[in-house]
């Protein structure tokens, strides 16, 4: 049987790394592919798309197909509520250096390049059916 404060402090240790964090803040903004939030993180794209897969497995996010590329979004944005909370603790003056997260101008990924499935940078909050 599970108990409450395990299942808890599982959930917690999800948030409990900086990359992923950081992949976390990307993703408030708009669902990414995995070569965007690469372009962002510089970062080898085998060790994103392992903390991906982390965030994926423990059901914070989902990945979505759009033509040849996969999306990933943030399926409960209460979780930033409690990024937030936990900001206004460690940082409520907001002095801790921040990663601007800045996005390249080059960025290689099908949406900056192309303007590829560009409808879901207008609409993140609706429901995308997987078919
Ligand atoms: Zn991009």
């Amino acid at each position: 049987m599970d108990d409450l404060f395990i299942t808890q402090s599982e959930y917690f240790k999800l948030f409990s790394h900086p990359v992923r964090l950081k992949i976390l803040e990307i993703l408030r903004r708009e669902d990414a592919c995995v070569c965007h939030i690469n372009a962002i993180l510089d970062l080898r794209q085998s060790y994103v798309s392992q903390q991906l897969a982390v965030l994926r497995e423990g059901g914070i996010i989902e990945d979505q197909k759009c033509g040849w590329n996969v999306y990933y979004r943030v399926i409960d944005r209460r979780i930033y509520e409690i990024m937030d909370g936990v900001l206004s603790i460690i940082d409520p003056d907001g002095t801790l250096l921040r990663d601007p997260l800045a996005l390249p101008a080059d960025c290689p990924c099908p949406r900056c390049r192309d303007g590829e499935c560009d409808e879901k940078v207008a609409q993140p909050e609706t429901e995308y059916s997987a078919e």
